[in-house]
């Protein structure tokens, strides 16, 4: 392939492939380079979000998803080392605020393998596995890649408008940025033991335990179907080598299943780490996913950062390679990502400490806490994005808009597409001046008088009359008259003004 590429993107995960689906959603010629033949076999992100899910709705996959997946309705419980609940952090409906449940449990690689197939549906996005990005030059109008056919051995230069590293933990994009990475504290070796179960164990339960127990922490996640997940920290004194043979695994997990009733999937050592990169962009070189940043799974997010990260940026590459903005609109991706994804992680590594307790005193004070009930700590967080395209002080600006069901039982987001959207009042969105019209007229932006109970519920409750949202469904600024929507609709790609 020797055309220019609008976006190449080194690295088939989860971040990858989720990138690409939406760049092709989008229309532009975008090559995928991966070095493995076949997607990673083994379990490794059982959890999503609601708002995950909701960009795989974007892209036009809820559906498959929803197939290979199932809501995690139930909650999480934390019990001591006698087995006793001391607390329960609440469970989500079936439709939480993203129009689906808030929790999600599913097969990393059958996840992959729909958002594989996903990409069969633009022609224009193309798929090389078994090639290996060796070297990446940056330039003045294009990046040029050195790229390995690990088959016949035959290296050949490709060149892209923009390349996006998904190339994971050892990103070789991050070395060619020359970032470092920040560290957030957390670095703790955990085994991870996947089992299928061969029939029924009723006493197994359906939602999430942390065994709080201080003389071994662990986690029990129910996966999907016949798949069950331990996670076991490792204590002082513990051989690795010893720990993952089966007589070990099995003795560890004894309490609640036993080798009658299952079979080992895999048993890893896994050394969680918090980092996150400093630097996500270089001229044409972008960060996206475990390259950019990494987090203990206490809060099941890696995958889920890494999918917000391709949302974020589909619609700002969009907007920059078809001239709609500057190229300083991809600064905007980093400066609102990095500290969003700071915010989870950050969470991720204080649940760590609390979970992996290992004095007894320091465990039994925790125990009395939970005993008392003070699940705020467990809260998930909703950050707001950091500086970037949007304006204004009110607490919902930079952050996702909700999900409604419109009175047409269709949700909000089928008939939002991949546009900036204004809702609200009609008398509100009447009194934009012409400038504003044409402007929105221009960029495609879908105008939605607010006549669904839901949404006009929704702006009552914040105490505003309009909302610009982006097309990654994050609110870009709200408005109470036509003025003020004048002023946040100057946010629009075509001048690229970066707020603050
Ligand atoms: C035990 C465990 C449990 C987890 N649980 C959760 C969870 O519940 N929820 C959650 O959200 N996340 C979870 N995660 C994290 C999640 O698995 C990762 O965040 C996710 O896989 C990252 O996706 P990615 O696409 O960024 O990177 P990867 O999946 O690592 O993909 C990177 C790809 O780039 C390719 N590549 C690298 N270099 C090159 C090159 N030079 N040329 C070509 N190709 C290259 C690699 O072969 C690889 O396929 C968990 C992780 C682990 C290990």
């Amino acid at each position: 392939m020797s055309q220019m590429l609008d976006v190449a993107i080194i690295g088939y995960g989860p971040a990858g492939a989720t990138l690409a689906n939406l760049l092709g959603q989008y229309g532009l010629s975008v090559l995928v380079l991966e070095r493995e033949a076949e997607i990673y076999p083994l379990p490794r992100a059982i959890h999503f979000d609601g708002e995950v899910m909701r960009v795989f709705e974007t892209a036009g996959l809820r559906r498959e998803v929803e197939a290979i997946s199932r809501p995690g309705l139930k909650g999480m419980y934390f019990n001591n080392a006698a087995g006793e609940t001391l607390l329960i952090r609440a469970g989500t409906s079936e439709r939480g605020p993203h129009g689906c449940a808030n929790n999600h449990y599913f097969h990393q690689p059958e996840l992959e393998a729909v958002l594989r197939a996903g990409l069969q549906r633009y022609p224009q996005v193309q798929v090389r596995t078994r090639h290996e990005v060796t070297a990446i030059e940056d330039g003045q109008d294009f990046a040029t890649l050195q790229v390995k056919d690990l088959d016949s051995g035959k290296v050949q230069a490709m060149q892209a408008r923009y390349v996006v590293g998904c190339d994971g933990a050892r990103s070789m994009v991050r070395k060619a940025i020359g970032t470092a990475m920040i560290d957030l504290g957390l670095h703790q070796p955990w085994l991870v033991f996947d089992v299928r179960l061969k029939a029924d164990v009723p006493d197994l339960p359906d939602h999430t335990v942390q065994h709080c127990d201080p003389a071994r922490p662990m986690t029990y996640c129910n996966v999907t179907g016949n798949r069950r997940r331990w996670e076991i920290m490792l204590m002082p004194g513990d051989d690795p080598e010893q720990l993952v043979k089966p007589e070990t695994l099995w003795r560890l997990v004894s309490k609640w299943v036993t080798p009658e009733q299952a079979d080992i999937e895999r048993a890893v050592i896994y050394t969680f780490h918090s980092v996150i990169a400093e630097t996500w962009r270089k001229g044409r070189l972008l960060l996206a996913g475990d390259a950019a940043h990494q987090t203990p799974p206490f809060l099941g997010q890696g995958m889920c950062a890494a999918i917000r990260d391709a949302s974020n940026l589909a619609w700002k590459l969009d907007a920059v390679l078809r001239g709609r903005a500057q190229d300083a609109l991809l600064d905007s991706y980093a400066s609102e990502r990095a500290p969003h994804v700071h915010a989870f992680i950050d969470l991720a590594v204080k649940l760590g400490d609390i979970i992996q307790t290992t004095d007894p005193q320091a465990a039994r004070e925790r125990d009395a806490k939970f005993k008392t009930g003070q699940p705020e700590i467990f809260q998930f967080p909703a950050p707001r994005l950091g500086p970037g395209v949007w304006q204004g002080d009110a607490a919902v600006v930079a952050q996702v808009f909700p999900q409604p069901m419109r009175s047409d039982g269709r949700l909000l987001d089928t008939v939002l597409g991949l546009n900036f959207a204004v809702i609200g009042d009609e008398a509100v969105l009447n009194a934009v001046s012409e400038d504003t019209r044409e402007r929105w007229q221009d960029q495609g932006v879908v105008q939605l008088p607010a006549r669904d109970p839901e949404v006009q519920a929704w702006l009552q409750q914040q105490g505003v009359r309009a909302v610009l949202l982006r097309p990654d469904r994050y609110i870009a600024g709200v408005a109470q008259t036509g003025h003020e929507l004048d002023r946040i609709s100057a946010l629009l790609p075509t001048t690229a003004a970066l707020a603050h």
